[in-house]
């Protein structure tokens, strides 16, 4: 075992919160640094989605095709704003290129290794923080309204059995049964009992954080602005509030990690995909699993029925477009005829996204004692303790049970 080191983590979203808790359960002295309480930004509001099914790349053959049509349709998953497509170019291009046939089978693959963990590593974390009550094991329900709905996804679920995911195929009689409230509109669903859902994503995360602190972990509130480099690798952390002095340091600073990576040599075609919610306090129906319909997901929780998903592409700083939001609604109405949506909450939350879907975790190629833990893009909450197990091995000297090339931060 290497000796116990002083280590600080900057950002504390399920990411970060999840790297934190490895760490200190390893024995080692953990700060947290980030201007916010744990699990206030992208890890408040997602979909709660364990899921560890989600194999296919988002830039697949085809897809490009597929954008002029989803921009057109005012109700479509995707939007972008046009006065940031000079800035959000470069990565469009690099998004299409890691589409082709060859590079899609890898990322699967890789993707494939990362959440085959998934619940080895969330299992113990979720106990160990009394928040197994928030894991709801029924599954999920991707529906399709005709078969040919269904085969136009075939590619998708071609690379999902290809790796071993189970599911099942699901007729209208047995939605019916399965989910009594949706409108009849559905021809056939297909059930993955290995995509599970949380109740709260926000509490995983504040429930972790509470855990890892009752293990020694350290808050520092405070913007990371600089560090402190010598000829050891990192020394420190500099914030707004503070230096905070170190052994080694990990980047999970989420939608903002490729600023830090640049400090400390390291470029990254970071780009933020934007997602929204609105959850309904008193929706007036029962939904039972999380509901998959293509772009979005309704997942009952227990703050309501949260209806979430959809990217839109304007950068880190624009002012969110509540409309995105109000159109998860439009679309659930018809869903669900009985659905009650007063007094509907909406959020967004920056996706943190790399062209070929694949998160960056690993260490810095310019500093022994750095690691790099971001752009888990619409997985985040999936992968988080899969990533805190990865780099606590890596910190620590350990052989990763995973080959870690293809997350590397140097691989653009
Ligand atoms: C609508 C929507 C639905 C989603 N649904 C799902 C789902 O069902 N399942 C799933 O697995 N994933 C889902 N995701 C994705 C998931 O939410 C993200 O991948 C995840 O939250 C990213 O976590 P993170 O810790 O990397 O980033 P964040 O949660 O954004 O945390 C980053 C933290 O870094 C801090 N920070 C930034 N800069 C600095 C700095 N300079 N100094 C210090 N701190 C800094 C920020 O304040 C923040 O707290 C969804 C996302 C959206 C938007």
């Amino acid at each position: 075992m290497a000796p116990h080191k002083n280590i600080a983590v900057i950002g504390a979203g399920v990411v970060g919160t999840c790297i934190a808790a490895k760490l200190v359960e390893d024995g080692h002295g953990v700060t947290l640094i980030d201007p916010l309480e744990p699990g206030r930004a992208t890890s408040y509001g997602n979909a709660g989605g364990i899921a560890a099914t989600s194999l296919a790349p988002l830039s697949m053959p085809g897809t490009i095709q597929k954008v002029p049509g989803w921009l057109m349709d005012p109700l479509g998953p995707l939007t972008i704003r046009w006065s940031y497509l000079p800035t959000l170019a470069p990565w469009l291009w690099r998004f299409w290129r890691a589409g082709t046939p060859e590079k899609v089978e890898k990322q699967a693959d890789a993707l494939s290794a990362l959440l085959k963990r998934t619940y080895d590593d969330w299992e113990p974390l979720w106990k160990a923080a009394g928040l197994d009550r928030l894991v709801k094991r029924d599954g999920c329900l991707r529906l399709y309204e005709s078969k040919a709905d269904y085969e136009a996804d075939a590619a998708d679920w071609k690379i999902k059995r290809d790796r071993g995911v189970r599911s099942e195929m699901i007729d209208r009689h047995e939605i019916r049964q399965l989910e009594p409230d949706l409108a009849p509109i559905y021809e056939m669903a297909v059930l993955m009992p290995e995509w599970n859902f949380v109740t709260d994503p926000h509490r995983i995360v504040t429930g972790v954080a509470d855990y890892a602190t009752g293990r020694g972990l350290k808050h520092h509130r405070g913007k990371a602005v600089g560090v402190r480099t010598g000829a050891s690798g990192i020394e420190a952390v500099i914030t707004d509030t503070g230096v905070v002095a170190c052994d080694a340091a990990v980047v999970a600073a989420g939608a903002w990690s490729h600023e830090i990576s640049g400090w400390l040599g390291s470029k990254v075609p970071l780009e933020t995909e934007r997602g929204y919610h609105m959850t309904l306090p008193k929706p007036n129906v029962e939904v039972r699993h999380t509901l998959h319909l293509g772009g979005w997901v309704m997942t009952p929780m227990e703050m309501g029925l949260r209806l979430a998903g959809t990217v839109e592409l304007a950068g880190r700083t624009a002012p969110p477009n509540w409309k995105r939001a109000e159109i998860l609604v439009e679309r659930a109405k018809r869903i669900l005829p009985k659905l009650d949506a007063t007094d509907g909450s909406p959020w967004m939350g920056h996706r943190p996204s790399l062209p070929d879907s694949l998160p960056v975790i690993g260490g810095s190629p310019h500093h022994r004692n750095v690691f790099y833990a971001f752009g888990a893009s619409h997985l985040g909450l999936t992968e988080g303790a899969t990533t805190g197990a990865l780099i606590a091995d890596l910190v620590a000297g350990r052989t990763p049970s995973i080959d870690m090339t293809p997350y590397r931060i140097d691989r653009f």
